[in-house]
């Protein structure tokens, strides 16, 4: 069997028209979605990422600024601006690019973010929302893993659902958004025993981990779904999920490449929160759920 590839590219795409008519019924009504991005230090593949997000942004009627902090920046400036962004009702979402550098306290400045503008999703409120089955912001990863899932029609409902990784960002957010779904799910991580022997049982298996390549063809059930997460920067530059794509792509039913598959979804679905905050903000119902 060669599996059909997901094509996050396209997906995207079309997420993409859909919050831009969203935004657009947004400034018919003289409110522009207006995302703050932080970055603290000069990480390269950080910089990527938030001027991809930007870009998306301002394809879709978003307007992104950006709030620059050099590498030793205090984090009590930090903070200071996100309370000024807080209390800013031109902003509807804040971002804050992680990884921060090791002496600011990721959790406190996370924390600081008010719930409303979270549209990363990584505050503690939205996050215990998420847990209690409650409306909040969904990380934006796992929620378009999902976004795909289900424009593929990947069957959940009673399927077994194995993801690798345990992260607060990627795995365990994952883990809840497939239970939600009615998935039998288990969530495996780096002192997990025999991973092999628990990945062969998913018929939709998700790895998020940073690890090059790490899921081979004899770990993946013939005829399942397998989505990678994980980006990973290999020696020549290139870019490496953390499945065998080649191999795994001859014994799954579909996947989703890197790049080209979950990474475009989690851009598409910060820009559709941040649309989604300013509807909220301004009292708006939304035609995209
Ligand atoms: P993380 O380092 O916080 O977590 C990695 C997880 O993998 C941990 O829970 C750990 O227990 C588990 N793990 C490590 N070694 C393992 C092993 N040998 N076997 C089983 N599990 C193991 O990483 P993260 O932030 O969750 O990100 C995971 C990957 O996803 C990274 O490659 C990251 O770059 C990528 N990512 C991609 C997107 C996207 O938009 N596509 C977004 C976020 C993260």
């Amino acid at each position: 069997m060669t599996a059909k590839i997901i094509d996050g590219k396209a997906i995207a795409a079309a997420l993409r028209a859909e919050i831009k008519r969203d935004a657009q019924a947004l400034l018919a009504r003289g409110v522009q979605p207006g995302l703050a991005v932080i970055l603290v230090g000069d990480d390269p593949a950080s910089r990527i990422y938030v001027r991809n997000k930007s870009r998306a942004g301002a394809d879709t009627g978003v307007r992104s600024t950006l709030h620059e902090f050099a590498a030793d920046a205090a984090e009590s400036a930090v903070l200071e601006r996100i309370a000024n962004l807080n209390a800013d009702p031109g902003v509807h979402g804040i971002l804050v690019q992680l990884p921060l550098p090791a002496r600011i306290r990721t959790e406190r400045v996370i924390a600081a973010i008010a719930p409303a503008k979270d549209v990363d999703g990584f505050h503690p409120l939205n996050l215990g929302a998420l847990v209690a089955g409650h409306a909040g912001f969904v990380p934006c990863t796992p929620a378009g893993v999902m976004h795909l899932l289900a424009r593929e029609g990947v069957p959940l409902a009673g399927r077994n659902a194995v993801v690798i990784g345990r992260s607060n960002i990627v795995g365990k957010p994952m883990a809840l958004l497939l239970l939600r779904e009615n998935a039998t799910v288990t969530v495996c991580h780096s002192k997990t025993a025999d991973l092999p022997d628990v990945t062969r049982r998913a018929d939709v298996l998700i790895a998020a981990v940073g690890r090059a390549r790490m899921v081979t063809a004899n770990m993946v059930k013939p005829g399942a779904c397998v989505v990678d997460v994980g980006i990973n920067r290999l020696p020549d530059g290139s870019l490496a999920g953390d499945v065998d794509f080649a191999a795994v792509r001859e014994v799954a039913a579909s996947i989703t490449p890197v790049p080209g598959g979950v990474g475009p979804m989690t851009v598409a679905l910060l820009i559709a929160n941040t649309v989604r905050a300013a509807a909220r903000a301004a009292g708006m119902k939304l035609e995209t759920p």
